[in-house]
């Protein structure tokens, strides 16, 4: 059985996490999308602020903005197609990064550029945690590390004239820690919420398949038969297709619970049960109707083949032992879709009468329903 109660602290089983994240990707990868791509056209919105900061130098930024747009909109595009999954980290990560580099030689280029626009690296510690809502955490991690010492890296490479360290490493580092840190705890968070509910579908299913099947035997129960029964009926009656019912009950059953105990007569039933389940095709509707009752639905088969299959199932469950002294058998009524049969309640009671006339005439044995054509 499925354990229901979760709780949003529990740690999530490890080998559970990708395919959680498969479904995190699936139900979040619209929006990431969406709000990468409006990321990537903040680039050239931003070249208004360019402009308002110092119209001189504006124009001259233009081209770094432009080349924002597949920088950042690449990524999105990417991420909708699902093109190699298996470099979406290191995707993101470039996407991140290079987008983030674009943004040097535009302070270079503006008026105090270096002083007032370092605040725009936050946009980027913002655009992880909102791509990342359809991501893994390594992804986001990855991406947040890569944003916070790049721009470190660029500088011992001597591309950052005036790149300031240790403001960068004082004011970003802080805000990147905090955003790692609600990034590991919002992606617990969702993985968790879509574990409960994956749970609660999980469960809803199990139930649904109990309420249609016999423990016992694991076959449908009386309930499932007729409604899965039920179609095959209409299906066969609308299209004239032959139909037939086998209806089998085991004989003297009572006997056997009473001289061998009630275990021996469960067991008797489970053996009926593979043993059925051996002789029918895979378009054959079985079911355990009652105690000792199954019925079969046999579709494109007429009466003859049924009989030939019914004494089949007589032969191969006579010839069943229970223990090395102990043997059982059952009777069969069998019958076939006529044309003033309307429902399969009614064709499984035609198979009842043809059961009792074989159990009437002494039992282990196959009795067809004749009277109806
Ligand atoms: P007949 O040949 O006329 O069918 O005789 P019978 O004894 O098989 O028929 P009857 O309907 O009188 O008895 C059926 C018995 O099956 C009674 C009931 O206790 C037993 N039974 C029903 N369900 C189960 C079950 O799940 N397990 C066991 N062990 N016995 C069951
Ligand atoms: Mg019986
Ligand atoms: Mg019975």
């Amino acid at each position: 059985m499925l354990k229901l109660s979760t709780t949003i602290w529990e740690p999530i089983p490890r080998d559970e996490i990708p395919g959680l994240y498969a479904e995190k990707l699936r139900i979040f990868r619209p929006f990431a999308v969406i709000v990468m791509a409006l990321a990537a056209l903040l680039g050239i919105g931003l070249w208004g602020w360019d402009f308002a900061v110092d119209p001189l130098g504006a124009p001259n930024t233009l081209p770094y903005r432009l080349a924002e747009i597949p920088a950042l909109g690449l990524f999105p595009l990417y991420l909708y197609f699902n093109l190699w999954p298996r470099f979406r980290t290191f995707a993101f990560v470039l996407s991140m990064t290079v987008s983030q580099a674009l943004m040097f030689p535009i302070f270079e280029l503006l008026q105090d550029g270096p002083l007032i626009g370092s605040g725009a690296f936050l946009f980027w510690y913002i655009f992880v945690p909102l791509a990342g809502v359809g991501l893994t955490l390594k992804d986001c991690l990855y991406a947040m590390l890569g944003l916070s010492v790049a721009p470190l890296l660029w500088d011992a490479l001597g591309l950052l004239a005036h790149f300031q360290t240790d403001v960068f490493i004082l004011y970003m580092w802080p805000a990147g820690f905090v955003v790692s840190a609600v990034l590991v705890a919002n992606n617990h968070f969702m993985l968790q919420m879509i574990r409960s509910q994956k749970l609660l579908s999980l469960a809803k299913e199990e139930a649904e398949h109990m309420a249609r099947t016999d423990v016992m035997t694991g076959m449908n129960n009386r309930r499932a038969f007729l409604e899965l029964g039920g179609a095959a009926f209409q299906n066969a009656k609308r299209y004239g297709h032959p139909l037939s019912v086998v209806l089998l009950d085991l004989d003297h059953f009572k006997r056997i619970n009473d001289t061998h105990g009630h275990a021996a007569g469960d067991a008797v039933i489970v053996m009926t049960a593979e043993l059925i389940n051996l002789c029918v095709r895979e378009s054959d509707i079985t079911g355990r109707f009652g105690g000792e009752e199954f019925v079969l639905l046999l579709s494109e088969t007429d009466l003859t083949h049924a009989v030939e299959m019914a004494e089949r199932m007589r032969a191969t469950v006579s010839a069943t032992l229970l223990d090395e002294k102990t043997g059982f058998t059952a009777s069969f009524g069998v019958v076939q879709l006529s044309a003033g049969c309307d429902n399969l309640e009614t064709l499984v009671a035609q198979a009842d009468q043809a059961l009792y006339e074989a159990k009437e005439g002494g039992r282990n044995r196959v009795v067809a329903n004749t009277s109806l054509h």
